[in-house]
């Protein structure tokens, strides 16, 4: 199967799911979007109201902040793929649970599996957690680091952005790294020191990430 069929099975499969509680609530599960084979897969939270209504992501006010952000590093929302840890809206947008993030995980591997992207941005502390297990996003924001195969990099929510001015302007700044941070991801993958093949088998959990020595 091509990866675009792939991410259209997992698309079909998400939008039936019935795996954890936030299928009662939602009026549309948001899959996610974007080029099959994307080179930056943006992994958010979950959706929120207007994504719940519409079943994509980032379409609101956080979503046309991200939309900026792309267009500062001259980006199109068409060339990333952008997806989220769970893909049902929790009420209320309260926070997902640690069984609703494990039950959606699967989706999220077969998505990253099937895109191959060389660089993936975790907005927020839900996606950050995936890659960077309990660091502090206020040490890390910004920093690349190679991570099961692909390079990795934590950014603060859009939508936290949105609510404090200070971290808007660190959510640009850390966005304009990203140009250098794929150009060397591209140089590491050319060499073959990218993908599955270049994860270790098995790293411990607590194994400090290789930070890039460009970083
Ligand atoms: N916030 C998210 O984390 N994801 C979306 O899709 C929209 C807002
Ligand atoms: Fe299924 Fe994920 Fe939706 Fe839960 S959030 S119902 S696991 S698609």
């Amino acid at each position: 199967m091509s990866s675009e069929e792939i991410l259209r099975e997992i698309a079909a499969e998400v939008s039936v799911c019935t795996k954890c509680g936030l299928c009662k609530g939602r009026t549309k599960a948001v899959p996610g979007e974007g080029p099959p084979n994307a080179r930056i897969l943006f992994i958010g939270e979950g959706p929120g109201y207007h994504e719940d209504k519409q079943g994509r992501p980032f379409v609101g006010p956080a979503g046309q902040f991200l939309d900026e952000l792309l267009q500062s590093i001259n980006l199109k929302r068409s060339d990333v793929f952008i997806t989220n840890v769970v893909k049902c809206r929790p009420p209320d947008n309260r926070d997902p649970l640690p069984e609703e993030i494990n039950a959606c995980n699967d989706y999220l591997d077969r998505q990253i599996a099937a895109i191959k992207p060389l660089v993936i941005v975790t907005l927020g502390r839900y996606s950050m957690a995936k890659f960077f297990g309990t660091a502090k996003i206020s040490a890390i924001h910004g920093k690349a680091q190679k991570k099961d195969g692909y390079i990795c990099m934590a950014m603060y929510h859009p939508a936290a952005g949105l609510h404090q001015a200070s971290l808007k302007e660190t959510i640009r700044q850390d966005f304009k790294k990203l140009p250098v941070v794929l150009a060397e991801a591209e140089r590491l993958a050319a060499e073959g020191k990218l993908g599955a093949a270049s994860a270790p088998a098995a790293r411990p959990q607590d194994e400090p990430p290789q930070q890039l020595s460009l970083f």
